[in-house]
């Protein structure tokens, strides 16, 4: 138990959610397999329990995004395919043909590049391409993706590569209606059709994130690829929370107060004083700051439940620590400060510290940091 275990503060990750999540967003897109996104250290809540967790509820593929943290899945000894997506020339990339990795190539030089492994490994690279649909990132242009499926097709004859996927990545599914989306899946599916027509027979087309999975059914190809919405984090907030897509927050970030105390009225509250006390009262410190990924645009703003109520950060977040004032309550140093959680009792969540703080909840969890010891229930 998190209570008996951590004496500053902790991350408890609950995987039994963690894993209704998974069976939720499955039972959104059953024909398709389920690819859990694991990259980013499992969006911040500990990526090889999360991975182990999702391929217990039926994921059959897992998403990284570097070779590193793919070659991490297998290092401790994980199953089920792995595709990773971010090639940058000189990579691991021997490494994750021997490892069983499937690597995502965006143009003519990494495929050059796969080959190479392949040959170097003396085994097929497992290679899948991806076409930029419109969100200007990674994947081939249109204009180029003829050259590209050509280029794929060579390899394969050759026995270098063999192509078990093509997919792309939408920019904007997080805004029900937007156009783009329409258009994105019209330039995937020429993709497709194209690769299909050259001669290409890849295992699985895919497309949808967590907003693809939840509210796209047309997105849903041969398999789905949900991040954020696994982790019980609303991927459409302005459309509904996370209860509202039967999914359930897996992360609760608490610390215990380091310190309560009663101080005048007027008294300036960490750098900068930007919290200068209204009048008597009693300020207590939670031992979590900028370093463990509480963002120091929270200041004078981030929630916190302790001792009952919803407090507001005094004063700047520190690196270490921050500070929020009980007013006419007391605490105890010790007692429980809860920043976010699911928030069935009472506590803020991901989404609140996002608002508060000007950023999306991705950013909330994925941040915290190392010092932070994630506690699995
Ligand atoms: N697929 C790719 C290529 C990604 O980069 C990501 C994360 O950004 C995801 C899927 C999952 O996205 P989300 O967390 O919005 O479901």
């Amino acid at each position: 138990d998190a209570n008996d275990t951590c004496t500053r503060a902790w991350a408890r990750i609950d995987l039994a959610a963690l894993r209704a999540n998974v069976t939720a967003l499955r039972a959104k897109a059953p024909g398709a397999a389920f690819m859990a996104v694991v990259k980013a250290d499992g969006y911040g809540h500990g990526m090889v329990p999360c991975a182990r967790a999702a391929l217990e509820a039926g994921a059959t593929w897992l998403g990284a995004a570097t070779p590193h943290e793919a070659l991490a899945l297998r290092a401790a000894g994980l199953g089920g395919r792995v595709l990773c997506w971010l090639w940058t020339p000189g990579g691991p990339w021997r490494e994750c043909v021997e490892a069983d990795i499937d690597v995502t190539v965006s143009g003519r030089w990494a495929l050059h590049e796969a080959a190479a492994a392949a040959r170097d490994a003396g085994r097929q690279a497992r290679v899948q391409l991806k076409i930029d649909a419109g969100l200007g990132r990674n994947g081939a242009q249109p204009a180029d993706w003829p050259d590209l499926v050509r280029a794929a097709r060579r390899a394969e004859r050759d026995g270098l590569v063999r192509v078990t996927g093509v997919w792309a990545h939408f920019s904007c599914a997080d805004e029900p209606g937007h156009p783009s989306t329409e258009r994105e899946l019209d330039v995937f599916r020429t993709a497709v059709a194209q690769a299909e027509d050259a001669g290409l027979t890849p295992e699985v087309r895919h497309i949808a994130n967590s907003p693809g999975t939840l509210t796209l059914p047309e997105a849903h190809f041969d398999l789905v690829r949900p991040g954020v919405a696994m982790y019980g984090i609303s991927p459409v907030p302005q459309t509904g929370g996370p209860a509202d897509f039967g999914l359930r927050p897996v992360m609760t970030l608490a610390g215990r107060l380091a310190s309560v105390k009663r101080v005048p009225g007027g008294h300036g509250v960490s750098y900068g004083h930007q919290y200068v006390t209204p009048g008597e009262t009693t300020l207590a410190l939670i031992p979590l700051g900028y370093a463990d990924g509480v963002p120091r645009h929270a200041s004078g703003a981030g929630p916190v439940l302790v001792a009952g109520k919803w407090r507001t950060v005094a004063g700047r977040v520190a690196m270490d620590q921050f500070v929020v004032d009980l007013g006419g309550d007391t605490a105890s140093p010790g007692d429980e400060a809860v920043l976010f959680g699911p928030g069935d009792r009472g506590e803020p969540t991901a989404e609140d510290w996002a608002r508060a703080c000007g950023t999306i909840a991705y950013e909330i969890v994925t941040r915290i940091g190392p010092r932070v010891p994630r506690v699995y229930a």
